[in-house]
């Protein structure tokens, strides 16, 4: 999400609209079905943690619940997204998915602080851990859980051609290796190192900061209407290759799941609203060829400035 929480798949263009309906759903089904698999098993290992007071555990259990609460919120700003525009909002819902987005990223810091602190109390105070055994099986159960969402994720993306799935699998891959922290640290504690278990759940903390920051700059990316600059780029080259099209220039932006492009092109101040109005629809079609991830194109006519 965590560019999950970007699950931002091109998803087509309004004209000649691509069916990705069954994709989509397909897509869907393997979020839900991984925020599932990860919800029991951040469960459990949340649960283990509180019996053994392990604090490595803590931390990956606090981490996969809150890749849970991340599709979550994916999956509500998708549902909330699909009601119609309104007269007050004109624009649609689309922009919940970023409202959810920051409510995503304080949970994640927050996890991030709890298990820190909890972390670097137990280092001080040289608490122990109880059912050592518990707590290495609860963190097997981390890495065979991840593993199995990852190659699932995998499988699925690959399949409907959604990078989205792809770099999700290989987030949950990534994440399987801060189970693996948990599990190294409880096998140094079973080794006589008390030091283990606090050292590790300092790692995972280190890791949730990680997700936490990444999480926080593509919320804010979207939220500040920031986009890559390659589709402006594109979208101005597009327009300008259009005979009649003196010069462009264009703005985008993502409102939820859809990338509007604006674009200013100028023309002959001469040309009649029939001609513009043409010239606007091979714009619109240069754009959609050049920026696939584009929704909606409004094209701008500009009166070119007349040689002296
Ligand atoms: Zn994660």
């Amino acid at each position: 999400m965590h560019e999950i929480t970007g699950l931002r798949a091109p998803t087509g263009v309004v004209s000649g609209r691509v069916d990705d309906t069954d994709e989509r759903r397909q897509a869907n089904r393997a979020i839900a079905f991984s925020a599932f698999g990860l919800a029991v098993t951040g469960l459990v290992e949340l649960v283990i943690a509180l019996i053994t007071g392990s604090v490595g555990l803590l931390g990956d259990a606090l981490h996969n619940l809150s890749d849970v609460s991340t599709s979550l919120a994916v999956f509500l700003g998708f549902r909330v997204s699909r009601r119609a525009a309104c007269e007050r909002y004109p624009y649609g819902l689309e922009r919940a998915e970023d409202l959810a987005g920051l409510g995503v990223a304080v949970v994640i810091w927050a996890s991030a602080v709890f298990a820190g602190i909890e972390s670097f109390h137990k280092l001080l105070s040289h608490q122990g851990t109880n059912h050592i055994a518990a707590g290495i099986t609860a963190a097997a159960l981390g890495i065979v859980g991840n593993q199995l969402v990852a190659r699932y994720k995998l499988r699925v993306g690959r399949r409907i051609q959604s990078a989205t799935l792809i770099s999700d699998a290989k987030h949950s891959w990534l994440d399987a290796l801060s189970s693996a922290g948990a599990l190294v640290g409880l096998i140094a504690v079973a080794l006589g190192q008390r030091w283990g278990d606090p050292i590790a759940g300092l790692a995972v903390t280190l890791f949730i900061c990680h997700v936490g920051y990444e999480v926080t700059i593509d919320v804010s990316r979207r939220l500040l209407d920031g986009v890559e600059e390659r589709m402006v780029v594109a979208a101005e080259n597009a327009a300008a290759s259009i005979p009649g099209i003196g010069h462009a220039h264009a703005y985008a932006r993502w409102t939820g799941r859809t990338l509007r492009i604006e674009i200013e092109g100028w023309v002959d101040p001469t040309l009649s609203v029939h001609h513009a109005d043409e010239l606007s629809c091979r714009v619109s079609n240069a754009i959609h060829q050049a920026v696939p991830e584009a929704r909606i194109i409004t094209f701008i006519p500009r009166a070119m400035p007349s040689p002296l």
